[in-house]
């Protein structure tokens, strides 16, 4: 666990976080900010900072955010509709939680393609 970093801290019951699966290798809960409906972010409970720190020993771990998004959108209704994926990476990709994260954006109709402006 990282003492200042706020998903450790959701992942550990020392920050309320509205939290809405929690396994073994990940949780998830509810962005507080949400941008659609639905918006959910899958968390490793390591604490990894990005993206860029993982490696092949996170293989499986990989998959199971993944797996579990999709797990999340049946569960919440979206499953057939369609939702979106997103796991922002460094300065230029948004990163603003030095925890890797998977977001799960939906509960709408997104735009097709992604806005890079
Ligand atoms: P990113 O820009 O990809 O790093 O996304 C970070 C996300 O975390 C943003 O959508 C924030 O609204 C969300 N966020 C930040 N702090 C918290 C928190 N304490 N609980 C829930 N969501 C948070
Ligand atoms: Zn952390």
């Amino acid at each position: 666990m990282e003492q200042n970093c706020p998903f450790c801290q959701i992942i550990a019951g020392e920050r309320p976080g509205r939290i809405v699966h929690r396994d073994d290798l990940v949780t998830a809960f509810w962005d507080r900010a949400p941008i659609t409906p639905i918006h959910i972010l899958i968390v490793p409970n390591q604490h990894i900072d990005s993206l860029n720190e993982a490696n092949h020993e996170h293989q499986a771990l990989l998959g199971h955010l993944l797996l579990t998004a999709q797990h999340i959108a049946r569960d919440q209704g979206i499953f057939d509709r369609g939702y979106r994926v997103l796991i922002n990476t460094g300065r230029d990709g948004g990163q603003t939680v030095h925890h890797l994260h998977v977001h799960l954006i939906g509960g709408k109709s997104l735009p097709i393609g992604l806005a890079t402006a």
